[in-house]
């Protein structure tokens, strides 16, 4: 489905992202596996992609470092001279009661969540204007859309990314370039390795299909807008959350 096409995906060591860029993989992309402190997670993302026999290159930058985004573009430019699809997944959550969040952890979230965001849309999006098309697909989340006790900051940066994706959106469709987000509900990685067992098992129970999702289940939605499929898409949230029961 993505023959031909430069994917980047932000954070693609773990989780998600890891998932969505092996799956453009399989679908004979050639994708840019970019992480940050998982360097040994990636190279062997980028071994099991290339055993296949199929493409991938690994591009080290920390999102919400203006200079590495820069770097890290620039690469892209010189080795690939195009971007077909930017998938913007890196992110961070760190919980806390309001009164208990200090500022230090507010810079920190919106720095990864939201100014990665906004500084690989930059520069992506000067890219794909050039071609007369793109695809920018960004990682919000249900907790943007709905909040949660203990996510005030997570749930700001990514209610902001809802909002950066339909600006973004109207922006740049005159450029052929579709913007979309994804707001995953209860998906199986990292993310979630220390939530309480008792408060897994509530959320379990509110989700219509009966179990948490796998980060396959994001990664099929990201296709999806990557491809032929979802050309006519754009300035939307896809929820990806097995129906949670809010
Ligand atoms: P994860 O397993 O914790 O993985 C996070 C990824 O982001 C890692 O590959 C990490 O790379 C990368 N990352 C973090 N900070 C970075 C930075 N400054 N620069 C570059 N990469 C950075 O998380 P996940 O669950 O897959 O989440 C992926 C995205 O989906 C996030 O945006 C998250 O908010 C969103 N989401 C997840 C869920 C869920 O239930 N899991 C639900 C809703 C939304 P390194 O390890 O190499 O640093």
């Amino acid at each position: 489905m993505l023959t031909g096409k430069v994917v980047l995906v932000t954070g693609a060591s773990r989780g998600i992202g890891r998932a969505t860029a092996l799956l453009a993989a399989e679908n004979h992309a050639h994708v840019i596996i970019n992480y940050n402190r998982s360097e040994e997670n990636a190279v062997e993302l980028v071994d099991l992609i290339r055993g296949k026999g199929l493409q991938a290159s690994l591009l080290k930058a920390d999102v919400s470092s203006e200079a590495e985004v820069r770097d890290m573009f620039r690469a892209i430019r010189e080795k690939h001279s195009s971007l077909d699809v930017l998938v913007n997944n890196a992110g961070i959550m760190q919980n806390n009661l309001l009164m208990l969040s200090n500022t230090e952890l507010f810079d920190r979230t919106i720095a990864t969540n939201l100014k990665g965001t906004f500084l690989c849309a930059r520069y992506a999006s000067n890219l794909m204007k050039k071609q007369g098309a793109g695809r920018i697909i960004n990682l919000s989340s249900t907790i943007g859309l709905h909040g949660n006790v203990g996510q005030t900051v997570y749930s700001a940066s990514k209610a902001a990314v809802v909002g950066f994706t339909k600006s973004a959106a109207k922006e740049l469709g005159r450029y052929g370039i579709t913007v979309n987000a994804i707001a995953p509900g209860f998906i199986e990685t990292d993310l979630l390795k220390d939530l309480k067992p008792a408060l897994r098992e509530k959320m379990i129970s509110n989700i219509a299909l009966g179990r948490v999702g796998i980060p396959e289940d994001v990664a099929k939605v990201v296709l999806f807008l990557s491809s032929d499929l979802g050309e006519y898409v754009s300035g939307e949230v896809i929820v990806v959350d097995g129906c949670q029961i809010m």
